[in-house]
């Protein structure tokens, strides 16, 4: 037997939440984000639950190479565009589209020898200051890009640094949008700002050509706590769960596990979970991380070692050896209800964000389409 961790990927809720991307904005066109191996799901799982998209966005080549052979015919984007000469071969083969953030950029493709001219889209770097020409150095960018004959159509796109939140006590996308609204008025071309946040809490003044939805479209929340995925009808798309291989009984004053972070006051029963952070599950959750046993709510105890994790069995006297932990996703059903686990509150509990615990489950972890 391999040990009882497993992920579930749940196409139907992938279909869902790409359904409530559209629905947000029903005039946009929508890119599914999968980069980072779709937040991990896998890019072949996650396809089955995304083919209704009008596009995927990533940035990794063999990404798209791999899309290519699911039979996606459709646009890809490269959002970071290419690192290298070479990459615009892959381009013009397997019709990428493509970003172009820097000059650098620019002399490749003006040295690029290719039948078919590329489709990019230029890069603002509105305020994030992370890629894109900066807005002085814009314009100037898109007329070296008209001049070449290796460049079709222009796209124009930028990317919010706070479309989740406030940013110094203000709206948090008010000023990248007055960057990018006075540096790209007037020029031609399809247009993409908005990311799962922007998507969900602006969309009247983000949602326009295209929109480019990431963790949203596998469930995560990008505004937690302020906004749950009850909020946003937003279903998980990952599961992973477990099984409780051990239990212990535990007198006052016990500890449970590395550095005895954990101390009993009272008499208790714990169970021990096939999960640790070689798993994937952080290791930065420390007491009380949320968890499901049987589908019942309860807690993590002390430590999590590298292939174990303990959990608070008190209240749960049907629950022990051989019962179902939900790590994060869809429990059990009991008595008709269905039981779910929010990553969010997870990633809270670790001090993190849903996207980093979907990127690092590990690779020793099956993982089964639901
Ligand atoms: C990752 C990424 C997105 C998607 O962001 P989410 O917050 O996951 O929706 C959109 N645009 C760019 C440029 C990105 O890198």
């Amino acid at each position: 037997m391999p040990r009882p961790i497993e992920a579930l990927i749940h196409t139907e809720a992938l279909a869902h939440n790409l359904g409530r991307a559209r629905a947000q904005a029903p005039n946009a066109r929508v890119w599914a984000v999968v980069k980072a191996n779709a937040y991990g799901h896998g890019v072949e799982r996650a396809f089955e639950g995304l083919r209704a998209a009008d596009g995927f966005a990533l940035l990794d080549l063999a990404e798209a190479e791999r899309l290519r052979a699911l039979d996606w015919r459709g646009p890809i984007l490269l959002l970071e565009g290419v690192f290298e000469p070479r990459d615009l071969e892959l381009c013009s083969r397997l019709k990428l589209w493509h970003a172009v953030h820097c000059e650098e950029q620019i002399d490749w493709l003006a040295m690029h020898k290719t039948h078919e001219p590329h489709r990019v889209f230029l890069k603002l770097n509105s305020g994030m200051n992370r890629l894109g020409f900066t807005p002085a150095a814009f314009r100037a960018a898109y007329a070296r890009l008209e001049a070449l004959p290796q460049v079709d159509e222009i796209g124009l796109m930028t990317h919010f640094s706070d479309a989740d939140a406030q940013r110094l006590g203000a709206d948090g996308i008010a000023h990248q949008l007055a960057a990018y609204e006075a540096t790209t008025e007037g020029l031609a071309g399809e247009r993409t700002i908005a990311n799962s946040a922007a998507t969900l809490r602006h969309p009247a003044r983000t949602a326009n050509d295209w929109v480019r939805a990431g963790i949203m479209v596998y469930g995560g929340v990008p505004d937690f706590p302020e906004h749950d995925a009850a909020h946003w009808d937003l279903r998980p798309a990952m599961t992973l769960r477990s099984k409780v291989i051990g239990v212990q009984h535990l007198q006052p004053g016990d500890t449970v596990g590395y550095g005895s972070a954990f101390t009993a006051t009272e008499a208790m029963r714990i169970g021990i979970v096939a999960c640790g952070y070689a798993d994937g599950y952080p290791r930065s959750a420390k007491t009380g991380a949320p968890v499901l046993v049987d589908g019942q709510r309860t807690r993590t105890l002390g430590r999590v070692s590298m292939d174990m994790l303990a959990v608070d069995l008190g209240g749960l006297p049907a629950s022990g050896f051989g019962s179902e932990v939900t790590l994060w996703g869809e429990g059990p059903v009991i008595g008709g209800k269905g039981s779910r686990l929010p990553i969010d509150e997870v990633a809270q509990a670790a001090g993190t964000i849903g996207y980093e615990l979907m990127c690092a489950v590990a690779p020793r972890v099956p993982i089964t389409r639901a």
